[in-house]
């Protein structure tokens, strides 16, 4: 094709009354939080500015978009049977289950008072299935996270452990940025002060591409209060760690 020709293509495209910025809510809702100073990386939850009824129309947005990134890969999704609602896939994949955890508010954890004369004094160390996403090559993350507390005035239930780790995994992230998080949300949902969060997880970026390991077993600590300051609690959380990986392998 020679320069001119290409030119011409170009011009076509644009006088197609095609690309409408304006059209799409997403373009808004990221206008919005840039104004209002909300950061949207890719593992922050914005779900104060997005309703269930926005997220149907953004994913209909998105699934305009990833026809363009197959159209842009050059994959046939016209005659291509299994490449027909890919893209569609894709859109509701990412809103509805990969990225779920930036869309949907924080998991309801009612707290049950911890006050009574027989109170609950010791460490809980919960294990929790965690399924997430590197939000560098949006490669998974799969691995089990032990969360330990010592109960402070608050108790929640078992199963809210994971749901908030789940919650906070749900989302683009890194490993590092990840145990963080889940540390800083157990934290509010039970008040404890004194707690661990230790992450152990495979990488598919390292796995699927780069390096190719064949095994990329990554390990994080958070370490806060007693957990971090006495050598009896942080001791007590790592036996319990091991005690839980002899009956539970990975
Ligand atoms: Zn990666």
């Amino acid at each position: 094709m020679s320069e001119t020709k290409k030119e011409t293509a170009l011009d076509a495209m644009a006088g197609d009354g095609g690309y409408q910025e304006e059209k799409y809510l997403g373009n808004y809702l990221r206008f919005k939080m840039r104004r209002e100073g909300k950061r949207f990386w890719a593992g922050d939850n914005i779900s104060d500015y997005i309703t269930e009824q926005d997220k149907d129309r953004l994913i209909d947005e998105a699934t305009e978009a990833f026809e363009l990134v197959l159209d842009r890969l050059l994959i046939d999704r016209e005659t291509d049977p299994n490449s027909h609602g890919t893209a569609r896939r894709l859109a509701k994949m990412y809103f509805n289950e990969i990225m779920a955890g930036r869309y949907e508010p924080a998991p309801d954890a009612t707290a049950f008072p911890n006050d009574s004369q027989d109170r609950y004094e010791g460490m809980l160390v919960v294990r929790s299935e965690l399924r997430s996403m590197c939000s560098h090559h949006h490669q998974p993350v799969s691995g089990v996270a032990y969360i330990g507390i010592i109960a402070a005035e608050k108790l929640i239930g078992l199963s809210k452990y994971t749901r908030i780790a789940q919650w906070c995994a749900r989302r683009g992230t890194l490993q590092e940025e990840l145990c963080n998080d889940i540390a800083r949300e157990i934290g509010k949902a039970t008040g404890a002060r004194d707690l661990g969060v230790y992450i152990q997880a495979t990488h598919g970026c390292c796995e699927n591409r780069g390096i190719m390991a064949h095994s990329s077993l990554t390990q994080t600590t958070v370490l806060k209060g007693a957990f971090r300051d006495d050598p009896g609690t942080k001791k007590e959380f790592m036996d319990n760690i091991k005690l839980q990986q002899e009956f539970a392998p990975r």
